[in-house]
């Protein structure tokens, strides 16, 4: 219980943090209104929680309580030092959740799921909550299963995913920042000009900048796209043969991917 509160107070704050950031210093304007965006994506990451919580029981972190106290798991079985096995349990699961991103453009039943993602015709910080139900379960027993076979720390898993949170919040974020800033700090974390090409219509750029937080997965396999074709102000964002607003309504998104 107290994971979860811990969770929703990390998301309200950065959360709020980013609408003030954007309505003070806004990249792009979109046609479709701000509070309709947030009343939607909360709508789905509300019914998202939910359904991940009922089919997956407690998620990560308690699949990570048990293989701890079942002494289940690579790290566990290693013995490793609490702080080795913290660090280590951080890598592996950024590393596995940009594979898991890869996985989701590259097969196509997992595809029609991560596309409504991807349908956005807007990219800002309510984009990052924006998903299908299915892909966050299917990404949370992925999850369960790496607790359990690399024996990765509860508190690994709290961590992380506040942090993922916390980053896809921010690289999605709608705002400027000055150029030699973005420079410097694109250096070791994804920001918001990098993920914004991940969301272009050009294929090219839509496959490259798979990160959620450091840029370093993308530049070790060769996936990383430093500066998009037509500029960051003259990009397309969202599906190039997928364009119609109707697609945006609540229960289509959650229909989309069986039709
Ligand atoms: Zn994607």
């Amino acid at each position: 219980m107290t994971e979860s509160i811990l969770r929703l107070v990390f998301f309200l704050g950065v959360l709020g943090m980013m609408l003030l950031w954007e309505w003070r210093s806004p990249f792009r304007t979109f046609p479709e209104g701000k509070i309709r965006r947030l009343a939607r994506h909360l709508g789905l990451m509300t019914l998202n929680s939910a359904v991940a919580r009922i089919l997956s029981g407690g998620g990560a972190y308690f699949a990570a309580e048990f293989a701890l106290e079942s002494h289940w798991g690579l790290f566990n079985q290693l013995a490793l030092t609490y702080s080795l096995s913290f660090a280590a349990g951080l890598l592996l699961l950024d590393f596995a959740i940009y594979l898991q991103h890869i996985a989701f453009h590259r097969v196509p039943l997992f595809w029609r799921l991560h596309k409504i993602h991807h349908l956005d015709l807007g990219f800002d910080t309510t984009t990052a909550i924006r998903f299908h139900p299915l892909e966050i379960v299917l990404s949370t027993y992925y999850k369960m299963a790496l607790a359990i076979a690399f024996g990765i720390l509860p508190t690994a898993i709290l961590v992380f995913e506040i942090l993922l949170n916390a980053c896809a919040l921010f690289n999605h974020g709608n705002a400027r920042i000055p150029a030699p800033w973005e420079r410097r700090l694109r250096l070791f974390l994804i920001t918001p000009d990098m993920h914004r090409i991940h969301h272009s219509t050009y294929k090219p750029e839509m496959d490259s900048n798979f990160g959620f937080s450091v840029p370093f997965w993308d530049k070790l396999c060769g996936t990383y796209c430093a500066t998009p074709l037509l500029g960051q102000e003259g990009m397309e964002i969202g599906l190039k043969d997928q364009r119609d607003p109707k697609l945006l309504d609540f229960s289509r998104l959650l229909i989309l991917p069986f039709r």
